[in-house]
């Protein structure tokens, strides 16, 4: 079977506007082995959005349930690879059970430069975007040029986010435990969202809109405080629970 075009198209006006496409022998070997590709898979589709255009789409789409994004955008890809895709057969990893490294896959794309909060910051899109699909297939697209924009903390000297952080959470270092101690306190500034975060001035023009800052807030707050409820334990960096954003 030819390869359609890649309906690069379909994708943004659905919302999901940050698109890479690996070759999969191109990733290094531990992250591939990690996924890992099944006979004749050769490519890896990453779907992100920056902005608010897909909170606005998945409204639109009626957006109900525990996690509207999700599975707004499972519909989404079903309908692509049911469309202009037909025929050619895909596997989701993500949103799924699969463990994938998104950060990693987001740095190899050139997307990812980790901000003293500890989300990436991209001189485009500030830190308004998030991973939100991975998609393995048998295609013959060519991969997709690393995106090369500087990493916009090395050129910003007065640090607002770290001004803004309460808890001093972001002094020297991201500090977990004093992050989650702020947040799960009673009446927490940063219940509904990130204050370092939004005080950086990179992307203001894309900052998510309140409602879908109080979503992706409550959900990282329930399971903050799940986690802390099970382990009891003060949390570090490398248990940090997933949360969505
Ligand atoms: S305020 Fe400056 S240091 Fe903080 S995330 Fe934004 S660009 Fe980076
Ligand atoms: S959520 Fe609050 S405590 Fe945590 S890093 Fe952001 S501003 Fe600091």
């Amino acid at each position: 079977m030819t390869t359609p075009d890649f309906p690069a198209d379909a994708f943004t006006q659905a919302g999901l506007n940050r698109q890479h496409i690996f070759a999969l022998a191109d990733l290094p070997s531990a992250l591939r082995a990690g996924l890992p590709p099944l006979a004749g898979e050769n490519r890896l589709i990453l779907l992100g959005h920056g902005g608010r255009r897909l909170w606005d789409e998945v409204q639109r789409a009626g957006g109900g349930g525990e996690h509207p994004i999700d599975d707004y955008c499972r519909q989404t890809i079903a309908r692509v690879f049911a469309g202009p895709l037909a025929g050619l057969p895909y596997r989701l990893l993500y949103p799924g059970h699969a463990s994938v490294n998104l950060q990693a896959l987001g740095e190899l794309a050139g997307w990812h430069h980790a901000s003293p909060f500890m989300l990436g910051v991209d001189a485009e899109w500030g830190s308004w975007y998030a991973y939100r699909a991975v998609i393995l297939c048998r295609a013959e697209w060519p991969p997709t040029p690393v995106v090369e924009r500087a990493h916009p903390c090395l050129a910003c000297h007065e640090k607002a986010c770290v001004a803004a952080c309460p808890a001093r959470a972001i002094n020297q270092g991201f500090h977990l435990d004093r992050c989650a101690d702020q947040r799960l306190s009673p009446a927490s500034a940063c219940a509904d969202g990130c204050l370092a975060r939004n005080a950086c001035p990179v992307g203001a023009a894309h900052r998510y809109s309140e409602a879908q800052m109080r979503h992706a807030y409550a959900l990282s707050l329930l399971t903050l405080r799940q986690w802390r409820q099970e382990t009891g334990r003060p949390l570090d960096s490398a248990s940090q629970p997933r949360t969505t954003r």
